[in-house]
């Protein structure tokens, strides 16, 4: 029987580092575990979450239910061609582990995307990306087992319906599948995306050429000197979405707030850096017991010691609030809140 763990502590297991136990907990590092675990029905008698490393997530109680943990290993080449190599990775590789195998192969794709905590399998769920990349121009096919009847299903790039932030498995198909495992397709040219203002400046003053390593390099620099490190200050990364509004919304607010950061991404739409909205509303550093914001990114919410999950919602519904009242935008959380 596969282990099945009773009143299991999910302290160590979300970068928050709240303290909430989970009714029944297990791990499985490979699909065959998975499939025994599944056998067991407990996925239908209890309401079920899948776990990685917790880096999105706030846990507000205790959970009620059964929480599965993916810990499958292995980095896997499949093809190597004249341009690129298909690599398939397994869901529990740590991303930033993973990062580091693609720059130490001289491949390029995810170089931008060093540092994001987390493991390979979350990568699709909110198809992560930071300076200028994201992970859904590198994944091919995305490994699933379908939970209800406990067969393999292989969703294309396509079928994963990928945007900003978002993914198929983060919307409709969210606990219906649970990805075991990730392909992607990496360059061997470099793709050498600097154009992210900070990288090259970075690289500037390490006085380095950009090539997949160096350019990981400075990303670990930047995010290292900008974002709180989960195991030192507990977080979660960005705790808000950019908000997306009318590009007239938008202008009609610059009058008003004529430094407002917005990025055009269509027509009719723009894209507003939530972080720009909480600083300009004084909320940069705010506290209440426990719970912050961060004193240097006020995207990112902080646990600075013995903060629970409800007083760090709290303080997010106090924001989210004080930003509607400010200029009008609904700002909506990126983390899954359980
Ligand atoms: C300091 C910090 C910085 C961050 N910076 C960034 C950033 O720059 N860009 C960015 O995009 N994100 C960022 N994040 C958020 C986070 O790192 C990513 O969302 C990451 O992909 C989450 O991985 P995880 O394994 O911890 O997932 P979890 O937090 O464990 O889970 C997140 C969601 O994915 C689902 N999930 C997890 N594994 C699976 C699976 N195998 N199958 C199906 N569903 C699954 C969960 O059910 C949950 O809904 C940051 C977080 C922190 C703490």
């Amino acid at each position: 029987m596969s282990n099945i763990f009773n009143n299991y502590s999910l302290k160590n297991h979300n970068t928050f580092g709240i303290a909430v136990k989970a009714k029944y907990f297990s791990s499985f590092d490979s699909v065959l575990e998975l499939k025994k675990i599944l056998k067991t029905n407990l996925h239908q008698k209890e309401q079920f979450f899948i776990l990685g490393s917790g880096s999105n997530i706030l846990l507000t109680q205790d959970f009620d239910g059964f929480i599965l943990h993916n810990t499958i290993e292995g980095i896997c080449i499949l093809e190597d061609n004249e341009n690129d190599i298909l690599v398939e990775v397994g869901g529990g590789v740590v991303w930033h582990d993973f990062v580091m195998w693609s720059v130490s192969q001289e491949l390029s794709g995810v170089e931008n995307l060093a540092l994001i905590p987390g493991t390979v399998g979350a990568s699709p769920v909110q198809n992560i990306g930071a300076y200028g990349m994201e992970v859904k121009d590198t994944i091919t096919k995305v490994h699933t087992l379908e939970i209800k009847n406990k067969e393999v299903k292989i969703f294309s790039n396509k079928d994963c319906e990928f945007s900003y932030r978002n993914s198929i498995f983060k919307m409709e198909e969210k606990k219906k599948f649970i990805i075991t495992k990730v392909e992607f397709k990496l360059s061997k040219a470099p793709l050498n995306k600097t154009t992210y203002g900070a990288i090259e400046d970075e690289l500037k003053n390490l006085k380095l050429e950009a090539n997949p390593s160096t350019i990981a390099e400075a990303v670990i620099n930047i995010r290292s000197r900008k974002l709180p490190d989960p195991k030192v200050l507990g977080n979660s990364g960005s705790f808000f979405k950019n908000p997306v509004i009318e590009t007239s919304e938008f202008e009609e607010l610059k009058k008003e707030f004529p430094d407002m950061v917005g990025y055009t991404i269509s027509n009719s739409q723009t894209k507003i850096a939530a972080g720009w909205l909480i600083d300009n509303a004084g909320l940069k550093g705010y506290r209440k017991a426990d719970a912050g914001v961060h004193k240097n990114q006020a995207l990112v919410l902080v646990n600075y010691g013995n903060a629970s999950g409800t007083e760090i919602i709290n303080l997010a519904k106090e924001i989210q609030q004080k930003i509607k009242i400010k200029y009008g935008i609904s700002i909506v959380p990126e983390v899954s809140i359980l």
